[in-house]
């Protein structure tokens, strides 16, 4: 290598350095090895065919308009992956060596953007950083009418970062918002893994603000760690509804996110105004960009999700059995996947064929393990452990307040939850009239709305009965 370009480039490192982000810098510019083609030609050994594609597109005219600065000679810059052109000397060999491994790393808990020497940190563990699974991609993604304009929606912000703004994604349980809103996330980071993006759910993102207030020196890093990314996905942000100081943080990270262009992405189960409690602002801000729902499956879209995971396992399952689950399981994903997941643990572990009656016993089971929280017994047991009384009493006449306000609000769950009838469940607490189940499902059902404390402790025991069941 001609001495004089070593120091040239030496020079234009250090501008570059100042011209793109230290993860930018130490990822893709630092690692490449430079070779003088001809006196107009360098050529740039980079570590994988990911870096030149980015070099390429990001860093090409950057590095060209530094060399002409430089040297005011209009140099054409072109870059071939370290393996494709055959090494010159040992020297530069031990370069490419030594260089290959500095990947960036961008440590969401600490906040700070660590570079990692460690070979072994790959789009895997950055993933992971992000609370990303990488499991959940658009590719094993099944479109169907009930998701596709969802996915469509989700995917273009995959590719356009900050244009739709924020995206917010709403619908019942297990029909695939978290999986889309982790697909965006890591397409972003397969793209490109100097994006920084944080998945956290809403639940995790009220935890740690709780942490952060009773300690004030994470304070400052709370605010850094969630206003300090590209992407924010918040996952079930509904469960900030009725917690003003949550509110109140969340609308400054949106705010400052919003105003500098970086993409919010949001999941709930309601749509941004449906959501009791929430703030009018906040309903505002995330009704400000595009809205998405999604729908339970159809016939079709439950059999091509089972043919997909058949795929993927390599597991040999006949149609009809397929045919016989996308039929009877209905209301969504997750229960189709836990069908599956025992069929196939069923001919893994017995290595027998599945009869009817197997699948059958295989279907019945999830579908009355998921129903079980639609009863009022389970719902029973729950509240009184909850208040720390006994079953009996939520039954029985007593009249105290310790005993009723537990059982109005276990008749209100019974309704809202188990979507059972007044008279169903007046029968089911000792056979009382459905017009006092009426007047004790309004009265809780009131200060839900009204009260923040009512709301979060009747949130504790509706979480406590999703664990049960
Ligand atoms: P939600 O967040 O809406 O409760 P999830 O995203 O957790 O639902 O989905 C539940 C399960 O169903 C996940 O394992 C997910 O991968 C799977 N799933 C949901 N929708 C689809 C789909 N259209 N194609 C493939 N898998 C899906
Ligand atoms: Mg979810």
């Amino acid at each position: 290598m001609d001495e004089n370009f070593i120091n040239i480039w030496e020079k234009a490192l250090e501008i570059l350095k100042d011209e793109t982000s230290q993860i930018a810098y130490k990822t893709y510019i630092e690692v490449m090895v430079p070779r003088i083609i001809d006196k107009n030609t360098i050529c740039f050994l980079a570590p994988s065919g990911y870096h030149i594609e980015v070099c390429n597109k990001r860093y090409l005219d950057l590095i060209e308009n530094t060399l002409k600065y430089l040297t005011s000679v209009d140099y054409k810059i072109t870059f071939e992956a370290k393996d494709a052109i055959p090494e010159e000397g040992e020297e530069e060999n031990l370069d490419v060596e030594i260089i290959k491994g500095q990947y960036g790393n961008i440590d969401v808990n600490n906040n700070s953007q660590i570079i990692n020497n460690n070979p072994s940190v790959d789009v895997k563990t950055l993933k992971e950083n992000a609370g990303l699974n990488p499991r959940y991609s658009f590719d094993n993604f099944i479109i169907g009418t009930n998701n596709r304009f969802a996915q469509a929606t989700a995917y273009s912000v995959s590719q356009n970062l900050g244009l739709t703004n924020p995206l917010y994604i709403y619908g019942g349980v297990g029909l695939g918002k978290t999986h889309l809103m982790q697909a965006i996330g890591n397409a972003i980071i397969d793209k490109d893994p100097t994006k920084r993006v944080i998945y956290c759910t809403g639940e995790l993102f009220v935890n740690e603000l709780i942490k952060a207030m009773l300690n004030p020196s994470m304070n400052d890093s709370f605010k850094k760690k969630f206003r300090n990314v590209d992407l924010l996905l918040i996952d079930d942000v509904q469960i900030i509804a009725g917690k003003d100081k949550c509110q109140e943080e969340f609308f400054h990270t949106f705010n400052s996110l919003f105003e500098s262009g970086k993409q919010i992405v949001l999941t709930s189960e309601k749509p941004p105004k449906e959501i009791n409690g929430l703030e009018d602002r906040l309903k505002t801000r995330f009704s400000m960009g595009v809205s998405v729902d999604i729908q339970t499956p159809d016939y079709e879209t439950r059999f091509a999700i089972l043919k997909k995971k058949a795929e993927e396992e390599r597991y040999l399952i006949d149609d009809e059995v397929l045919v016989k689950v996308a039929t009877r399981v209905k209301s969504n994903v997750r229960e189709l996947e836990g069908v599956f997941n025992k069929l196939m643990a069923y001919t893994k572990f017995t290595n027998s064929p599945l009869t009817d009656a197997v699948v059958d016993n295989i279907i019945e089971s999830i579908l009355v393990k998921n129903s079980k929280v639609l009863s009022s017994k389970l719902i029973m047991q729950v509240v009184a452990k909850f208040f720390n009384i006994n079953v009996s009493d939520l039954t029985s006449d007593k009249r105290s307040n310790t005993i009723a306000l537990p059982r109005q609000i276990a008749m209100y769950l019974c309704r809202e939850v188990a979507d059972m009838s007044f008279p169903a469940i007046g029968k089911d607490f000792g056979g009382r009239d459905h017009s006092t189940v009426l007047h004790a499902y309004s009265k809780i059902k009131d200060a839900y709305d009204s009260n923040t404390d009512t709301k979060d402790l009747i949130d504790d025991i509706k979480k406590t009965l999703e664990r049960e069941s």
